[in-house]
């Protein structure tokens, strides 16, 4: 890693001091001072100096001496490009030249007579550049005050979850701005698309909406597909230019062939008329590269931020079936606005700029819903059960998704579920801390948890048998499992689709985190009574900003920071298999971690031995050594690898010199019992859950890797370079350069791997566990930090091939 001079190593990491920003690793260092905020406030901060160089403070000027005065005045000393005065009292003037030459020579001159004014002039006061991080004005938190008074006079939290409602939900005149700006859309969409229509759907109208949520739109352009169809036919016959009715001729459509165009191409029309021709409607962009490509903008008077979407059918039904889950029982909303509210408060849902780690507010809305249809006796039934409750009239099938359900909620029979809205919302928190979401899948289509083997054991070979649970013979355009993640909740209609597919893992991790803190708080008496004396009390208290000790970062359940520190977690993920191995862990059942485990043990020990040039040794090793204070390196071939290994030497990165010595450092960071001694093996052992190796690196093939990758890729002609991590082949090669590069080898490291996979209800993953056993140089940390990324990648890397 380059030096830079903004950069200061921390205990846990590096800090860039300019942008005030921490960052766990090189990489990530790297990449942020390559980055566009870094480089933007490194320009600015360039500017800042120069300018404070150039100019000078002017003070004892009068409240009427003008800026053009002061520009006459110091232009002997050399050309002045801008005067600033302060604006209240024009007392004092910072006067800024083109070159550092003014600023001597006016500050050279003892004595500055303007007409009868003595000016005192001084150098400028060299600042610290500092950034002030600007606290985004958010509406909605800004009046939390105002409604955390309103709910601690509530009687109950039932009525605190109404009025929580009340606060938040689109008032009449929001509703109506917002009608009268589809209704203006749709009068000038319509000049230029000729049959489009423009519809609203999501928050908007979903009934879950609140003040200053973004308006979704989705631009239906069908039937002017079938306009512009005609119209061509009709030309074409009367052998004319194609402007049949004239609507066309002079309009954008006579330059595209919308059945042929891309979603880019008429994404930048659609984008092109709301610049143009929407008052009010300003920072339009499109993002046609998105999962569903989208034209942002926003509206000045209105003050709402708005999608433009032209291939979302889905979204326009999932809206309606959630506006219909809303008619079916009134506890729906309160629970959902609760819940979002109190998810938007601890940092769990809400990705303000579409894409983003957290639960999106459509995935929590559907895991409200699911919560309410497992009750006993269900609040909601099930989207197959409202399919049947459908008349003919209302089937409705869209992408080949079956999407029916009644349009009326009249078509449903009420719930006999009586609890309350209080009741309900603590046994929803209860119900997702104990729900094991990486062995189950939230389906609301089916109102059940679908195990995650459903989806392992599909035969990649044949696509026929890649059935998704239960569909009830609805048609299915493509048979491919959904994409399983930490939190997997299928759409309700698309049902190869995971709804939280974004989710991160830590997100994951936070959302159980907090279901568990709530649902102990929501045993508490300050939940459950009204506080006599006027404390906060119900959901007042739940509603309070995420606390600190909420772990940061992945681990394995242990509270300690500092172990947590060294750990590096590897999700299981089933994208990154090949299919064959998919087919067999499919078929493995329950089994399928242990499975999987096994695999990322072989990879693991490839990672650290092949591609990181690491022996293996054995801990007893250091040990015996470690009272006489010094290690015996004189017979490395004596650690035996244990598999085999791309490499041709016995040992793959040079041979230690014989009889080499060297003193130990005793920073094992934790001590180990006599019990986890007796379970140490050398290299993988043959319990299913847990592994250990003990290694020694013997070279810094974490330092200047990016380096050698780059030159690597040039003498090998290959233009693009390549991801930390990613190309096993080409990793090996890196380490080994770097390696035949260091003329002294020595031991530099060694260190103790503990491998575990954890399953039920942590997600599946298996979590890395480091401890030294040797580092007297002080470079594990760094080492540490490189593994953080690399070896997550380049096992997973592995496990692909
Ligand atoms: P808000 O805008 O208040 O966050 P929203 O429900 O409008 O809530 P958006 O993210 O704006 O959420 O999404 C708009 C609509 O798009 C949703 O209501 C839903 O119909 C659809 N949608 C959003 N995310 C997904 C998703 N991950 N999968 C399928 N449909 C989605
Ligand atoms: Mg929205």
């Amino acid at each position: 890693m380059e030096a830079h001079p903004d950069i200061q190593t921390t205990q846990k990491g590096f800090r860039c001091t300019l942008c005030g920003v921490n960052l766990p690793n090189e990489p990530t260092v790297d990449a942020h001072v390559k980055g566009r905020k870094h480089q933007n406030l490194f320009r600015l901060r360039a500017t800042r100096k120069e300018q404070e160089q150039n100019s000078v403070f002017v003070s004892g000027i009068k409240p009427d001496t003008s800026q053009m005065q002061l520009i006459q005045h110091f232009e002997q000393f050399g050309p002045v490009t801008d005067v600033i005065m302060d604006k209240e009292k024009g007392l004092y003037a910072i006067v800024q030249f083109e070159e550092h030459a003014g600023t001597d020579a006016a500050l050279v001159q003892l004595q500055h007579e303007m007409g009868n004014i003595k000016l005192r002039v001084k150098a400028r006061e060299k600042k610290e550049f500092k950034v002030v991080l600007k606290k985004k004005q958010d509406g909605k938190n800004y009046n939390l005050d105002t409604l955390s008074q309103e709910l601690c006079q509530a009687a109950s939290v039932n009525e605190q979850m109404l009025r929580v409602v009340e606060s938040l939900q689109l008032n009449e005149n929001e509703r109506d701005g917002r009608a009268l700006l589809v209704k203006m859309l749709q009068e000038v969409f319509t000049e230029f698309f000729p049959d489009c229509e423009i519809l609203p759907f999501g928050s908007t109208i979903n009934t879950f909406g609140v003040h200053s949520c973004d308006m979704d739109l989705f631009l239906d352009l069908e039937k002017t597909k079938t306009f512009q169809a005609r119209a061509k036919s009709s030309s074409e016959q009367a052998g004319d230019c194609p402007s049949e009715d004239g609507r066309s001729e002079d309009s954008i459509l006579s330059d595209i062939d919308l059945s042929a165009a891309s979603s880019a191409e008429v994404l930048e029309l659609v984008a092109a008329v709301l610049r143009k021709c929407v008052p009010g409607v300003h920072k339009v962009q499109t993002l046609p590269t998105a999962r569903l490509p989208v034209v942002k903008f926003s509206h000045r008077d209105l003050n709402l931020q708005g999608d433009i979407t032209i291939n979302n059918r889905l979204a326009l039904r999932n809206t309606r079936f959630l506006q219909l889950c809303s008619g079916l029982d009134s506890r729906l909303r309160p629970l959902v606005y609760t819940i979002r509210l109190w998810a938007k408060q601890k940092q769990l849902a809400g990705n303000p700029f579409g894409g983003g780690p957290l639960l999106n507010n459509y995935a929590l809305t559907l895991l409200v819903i699911f919560f309410l249809q497992t009750r006993d006796p269900p609040v909601l039934p099930s989207v197959d059960q409202l399919r049947h409750m459908a008349c003919e009239e209302e089937e409705c099938v869209i992408e080949g998704w079956d999407c029916t359900f009644p349009s009326q909620p009249i078509a449903v029979p009420p719930s006999k579920n009586t609890e309350d809205l209080y009741s309900l919302l603590s046994a929803f928190f209860s119900f997702y801390t104990a729900f094991d979401f990486s062995a189950s899948v939230v389906s609301v289509r089916e109102a059940r948890q679908v195990p995650i083997t459903c989806f392992l054991n599909q035969d990649p070979q044949n696509p026929q048998t890649q059935t998704l649970p239960n569909n009830n013979g609805a048609p299915k355009p493509l048979a491919r499992p959904p994409r399983l993640g930490p939190l997997t909740v299928l759409d309700p209609f698309e049902l190869r689709h995971n709804v939280a597919g974004n989710l991160s893992e830590r997100a994951q991790k936070s959302f159980q985190l907090e279901c568990g803190n709530a649902e102990k708080y929501c045993r508490s008496l300050q939940y459950q009574r009204k506080s006599a004396k006027g404390k906060s009390w119900g959901l007042v208290r739940l509603f309070a900003p995420r606390s600190p000790t909420v772990p940061s970062r992945g681990g394995s359940g242990s509270s300690e920071s500092k172990e947590r520190h060294l750990e590096i977690s590897l999700p299981f993920r089933l994208a990154a298999l090949p299919d064959a191995a998919r087919f067999r862990l499919g078929t493995a059942g329950d089994g399928f971690r242990e499975q999987w485990f096994a695999m990322v043990r072989v990879a693991a020990e490839r990672v650290f031995q092949e591609v990181l040039g690491c022996s293996p040794a054995q801990e007893e090793e250091f040990e015996a050594q470690m009272d006489t204070g010094v290690m015996d390196t004189s017979n490395p071939e004596g650690r035996t690898p244990s598999c085999s290994s791309l490499d041709t030497s016995t040992s793959p990165l040079g041979t230690p010199q014989a009889g080499q010595k060297r003193p130990l450092a005793s920073t094992d960071s934790s001590p180990i019992s006599p019990q986890e001694k007796r379970q140490r093996l050398s290299s993988a052992d043959e319990q299913p859950h847990s592994a250990t190796w003990c290694w020694v690196q013997r070279h810094r093939v974490w330092a200047g890797r990016r380096k050698v990758r780059r030159d690597l890729l040039k003498s090998s002609g290959t233009e693009s370079s390549q991801p930390e991590g990613d190309g096993v082949e080409m990793e090996l090669q890196v380490t080994r350069l770097i390696a035949a590069k260091e003329p002294d080898p020595r031991d530099l490291l060694a260190f103790r791997v503990g491998a575990d996979v954890f399953g039920g209800n942590e997600n599946t993953k298996v979590v890395f566990r480091f401890t030294t056993l040797s580092d007297n140089l002080g470079l594990f940390q760094d080492f540490f930090h490189f593994l953080e990324c690399f070896l997550p990648k380049t096992t997973d890397a592995l496990l692909g091939k």
